[in-house]
């Protein structure tokens, strides 16, 4: 725990003196008398009596007011000793190490007389002196009320105002009233400033000669630091003080009108802040105690109901700074506890604290007090935690996301501090305790609680996990906190996936500002850069999250595209990139690539693995990897098909159904069905960003296809090579689960992504060459087969691994058949099967023949038509051929037909315009910076269209064809620029003025 660096004023009183003295003993019996007197002298006779006191002599004017005056000096006596103790060294010294004085002096102030005096004054200030403050100040308000104008001067000049509503109303609702200063309401009260020195000292007295969890664990049971941190403890329980403490907190004003020039209240509000922090302080010791020693007393005290309600407001008035933040900035007259009033906070920094406080050490002091002795309460439904110390499921997690959003402003704040603020480690500390408790408050809870709790809950861990992710937080937090937050929250990850559509959109719309899809793909650029390879939970994780969560998100985004709200937030490293990223301009942009970046990297990823594939392949046969990298491909390809198509028969899910709601979507809000094309008016502002998404949604499938059509060819080689091993043998032997997994990998994929390709982007992946692919495989698998059965026929061995093999044959002629239904396919698949030099179709019909006998004679059908010559016939033969994968591949059709109507002002989906994607196709670079959407990118200086990471990209893809095409690609752009909109493009214009395009000559 960070440490505070209490001010000490006056060094010299040593412990030696107090102790021969008896300084601390002698004060507190003082303190006890004067209190009891107090209380005797009500107790006599009422006012009567008061006055006939007065009158005696030992009070002259108000006697509650004198009380709290000699109060206020021997508390203050108190605090004295308990700095004393705390400069010799009782945080940082062995307790044993500690000079004899020291020692009698921390039991002294421990001791059950000194706690109780000091527990009678805190219980005056409650009982008594708040009381007997708000009463006098209803009556000043009356009384200005009737007398009118007079009291703008006391204002003024007052030492602090009150506020005139009682201090346990949380609601942040400040009245208009209580907002202005010169309002008849406010006033001074002259019991208000010793009442807050008195409570600041007490609770001085109770932390400043706290002995450490560190040293009592150190010491052992039986020690010395043990022994008198128990007589702490015992006495503070006996005493009651900490809960009178809590109560006469809990009590106070709440922030008051404070006038602009706080040095007028140095002393009142200052103390209040102080005794709050003091208090929270002490608190948060004690459940570092109760985590470290499990010390049965600390518990006790934490859940005494004062001190848990005392936790569980902070945490309260937490949440509500994090809504006030949501509703556009904490307001300057924060209704709240003085201690979280960032005005007072500051000015309080450095009038007492030389710089050391912040508000990140008080958002940390508040959760850790109220958490921490909580963390594992949750972790099992029947769990019966001691009544008081933790609060229900619910509510936890209904304020844990505003208080994630607040922590997450604070720790962005302390972070952009140069150097990074201390405090910040603490805060992102006290973050991840939030995040922990949320995933054993979701795992624990009852099916139907989980799912109340859980939009609560995702956005929460969408803050933590942006906070977790600033700069600065990285650097103060260890390596990848971030990652251990992912796998701490996975199973709200995996119960978001399972949530209903209804409820999805509902944590859509709550994870929209949080951005937490450009934190995963952070989070993923972090594991890269650490350890190089992000671990499989992470990616399974992010898989998870973009199952459920990318389509609502999309889809919430596009809503508020279209309700011309002002855009949230980007995430937070392009937010810092981009210059136009302040308040002007309706809010910084937002760019499809801040939630399809995730993709993208995720693409890449699948990317590099083929190509590491084809490395592997050139390198030779028996490469001595072992199934390690197809298991790799084999997991990676239908993640990411599942991305885009939902890996599903009908286009449901996935973002193919986005394309299938884009038209609805996209409708002007207005109704403006007669804005056509011919109208050459420029798109309105709302439908200009859905515009970019529909083109980035088909530029994103369209990229993901295509790597996933690269991915299967070498995965099959792969595939075929690794069934014609020793190894494959050896592992038909044992266990064959994943072989069957292997197997059945391509059959999974091939179809979903050819179906949802538009023809076009097929034929330009150059689909024959997976045909052929997967003939080779069902060639390899026949001789395996053959091999591992002794020469019988392949078919009718028993093994389990060849069980689906049949249905991966069933695959080569329905992928032919789909291509030979397009008009644009049907003459390039005639060609195929007249027997190209392309693809082998003699041996592709034996290879599948040996598997499924059936859907070789469709193969050999269709070459027969394709000899005919005439396309049509062909075609007429593929629909027939196709039966039961017809009505399959006509739900396509939309999704195919969206695809081929091209992206941004109908250009080309590839290469990609919107979508900010390195021109060159097997670019593997996953550098960038933070995010995908960080990589910077430079335009080819000859199309202006393509955009590259580097010149090793360039040259690349120059060479690879980029020369041929690079002309027409500029022309292509020009024309269907033109069509678009006279206007620039919508693509470029918000690129430049987001500050990513590089427009250097390359
Ligand atoms: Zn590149
Ligand atoms: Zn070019």
């Amino acid at each position: 725990m960070p440490q505070l660096t209490f001010s000490i004023h006056s060094r010299n009183a040593g412990a030696d003196l107090f102790v021969q003295y008896e300084v601390v003993p002698h004060a507190s019996r003082l303190l006890q008398r004067v209190v009891d007197h107090y209380a005797a002298i009500r107790a006599s006779g009422g006012a009567e009596g008061l006055s006939a006191a007065t009158r005696g002599g030992l009070f002259n004017r108000d006697p509650l007011l004198q009380t709290l005056e000699f109060g206020r000096v021997l508390t203050l006596t108190l605090e004295q000793g308990a700095k004393v103790v705390s400069v010799a060294g009782i945080q940082t010294k062995p307790y044993d190490r500690l000079p004899d004085a020291v020692r009698r002096l921390v039991e002294q102030l421990g001791a059950l007389p000194t706690l109780q005096a000091l527990a009678g004054a805190v219980r005056l200030v409650a009982n008594e002196a708040l009381p007997a403050m708000t009463a006098a100040k209803a009556a000043a308000a009356d009384a200005d009320a009737t007398s009118g104008a007079c009291t703008q001067q006391a204002a003024t000049q007052s030492a602090c105002r009150v506020p005139d509503r009682p201090a346990r109303q949380t609601a942040p609702a400040a009245g208009p009233a209580a907002a202005t200063p010169s309002s008849p309401s406010a006033h001074v009260s002259p019991y208000y400033p010793p009442i807050c020195i008195l409570l600041r000292a007490v609770a001085g007295c109770l932390v400043l000669p706290c002995i450490e969890s560190a040293a009592v664990q150190k010491a052992g049971a039986g020690g010395a630091a043990t022994a008198a941190s128990r007589r702490q403890l015992m006495g503070c329980k006996v005493s009651g003080v900490l809960r009178e403490m809590c109560a006469a907190v809990l009590a106070a004003p709440m922030a008051a009108d404070l006038p602009a020039d706080l040095t007028l209240v140095d002393e009142g509000p200052g103390d209040m802040l102080q005794a709050q922090l003091y208090l929270h302080t002490y608190l948060c010791n004690l459940a570092l105690h109760q985590q470290r020693t499990a010390s049965a007393l600390a518990t006790e005290l934490l859940a005494v109901p004062e001190v848990a309600r005392l936790r569980w407001s902070g945490l309260e008035q937490l949440a509500a700074l994090g809504t006030e933040e949501a509703a556009g900035g904490a307001s300057p007259a924060h209704a709240g506890w003085l201690l979280l009033n960032r005005r007072l906070l500051e000015h309080e920094n450095k009038a007492r604290f030389r710089g050391n406080l912040s508000m990140g050490l008080v958002f940390n002091y508040i959760v850790d007090a109220a958490i921490m002795p909580a963390n594992d309460a949750w972790s099992s439904p029947g769990t019966a935690a001691s009544p008081g110390l933790v609060p229900s499921r619910q509510r936890l997690a209904a304020l844990a996301a505003p208080i994630a959003r607040a922590m997450c402003a604070e720790a962005e704040a302390l972070a952009s501090q140069s150097p990074p603020n201390p405090h910040l480690g603490g805060l992102l500390r006290s973050l991840h305790r939030v995040s922990s408790v949320l995933h054993s408050v979701i795992s624990g809870a009852p099916e139907f609680e989980k799912h109340a709790a859980l939009p609560d809950a995702l956005e929460a861990v969408g803050w933590v996990l942006c906070a977790i992710s600033t700069p600065g937080g990285l650097a103060s937090s260890g390596a990848s906190p971030a990652t251990m937050v992912v796998r701490q929250v996975y199973a709200l990850f995996v119960e978001a996936s399972r949530l209903p559509p209804t409820s999805l959109a509902a944590c859509a719309r709550r994870l929209l500002p949080t951005g937490l899809l450009g934190t995963l793909d952070f989070v993923i650029r972090q594991e890269l850069a650490g350890s190089g390879e992000p671990e499989g939970s992470i990616i399974t994780a992010c898989t998870l999250v973009l199952d459920a969560m990318l389509v609502p998100i999309m889809r919430a985004r596009l809503e508020s595209c279209r309700a011309g709200v002002p855009l949230p937030l980007r995430h937070k490293a392009q937010r810092r990139a981009s210059p136009a990223g302040g308040k002007g301009g309706g809010g910084p942009l937002w760019h499809p690539q801040d939630e399809l970046g995730l993709v993208v990297t995720l693409a890449k990823l699948v990317r590099r693995e083929a190509a590491f594939a084809v490395v592997r392949l050139a390198a030779g046969a028996e490469a001595p990897s072992g199934t390690e990298h197809l298991m790799n491909m084999c997991t990676w390809g239908p993640m990411l098909c599942r991305i885009t198509t939902g890996g599903m028969s009908l286009p449901t899910s996935g973002l193919v159904a986005l394309v299938a709601d884009l038209p609805a979507l996209l409708l002007p809000a207005s109704g403006g069905a007669g804005a056509t094309t011919a109208d050459p008016q420029p798109l309105s502002p709302a439908a200009q960003p859905a515009e970019r998404v529909r083109a980035a949604v088909l530029e994103t499938i369209t990229l993901c296809n295509r790597t996933l059509l690269q991915l299967l060819e070498v995965y099959c080689d792969s595939l075929a090579v690794y069934m014609g091993s020793r190894e494959f043998a050896r592992a038909m032997l044992g266990p064959t689960r994943q072989l069957e997994r292997l197997l059945m990998m391509p059959a999974s994929v091939t179809i979903p992504t050819m179906q949802s390709s538009a023809p076009a982007e097929l034929l330009a992946a150059q689909p024959q060459r997976l045909l052929a692919a997967l003939g080779r495989v069902l060639e390899g698998a026949a001789a395996a087969a053959a091999a591992a059965s002794h020469g019988q026929p392949a078919n009718s061995t028993v093994s389990p691994v060849w069980l689906t093999t049949p249905e991966l044959a069933t695959c080569v002629p329905q992928s032919i058949g789909m291509m030979a239904m397009e008009e644009q396919l049907v003459g390039a698949v005639a060609g195929w099967l007249r027997g190209g030099s392309e693809l082998d179709v003699g041996m592709l019909v034996s290879a599948v023949a040996s598997w499924n006998p059936g859907a070789a004679m469709v193969i050999a059908r269709l070459q027969r038509e394709a000899a005919s010559g005439d396309h049509a016939v062909l075609a007429e033969a593929a629909r027939a051929c196709m039966q039961l994968a017809l009505t399959e591949y006509q739900a396509w059709k939309p999704v195919r037909e969206a695809a081929a109507a091209g992206g941004l002002g109908g250009a080309p989906l590839w290469p990609p315009r919107v979508l900010r994607l390195c021109g060159n196709p097997s670019c593997c670079n996953l550098d960038g910076g933070g995010v995908e959407a960080d990589l910077k990118l430079q335009r080819c200086s000859g199309c202006r269209v393509l955009r590259y990471c580097g010149a090793v990209c360039q040259r690349e893809h120059w060479r690879q064809g980029h020369k041929a095409e690079c002309a027409a690609v500029a022309s292509g752009r020009s024309v269907s620029m033109f069509a678009a909109s006279a206007s620039p493009a919508p693509a470029v214009a918000s690129d430049i003025a987001g500050g990513w395009v590089c427009m250097a000559e390359v």
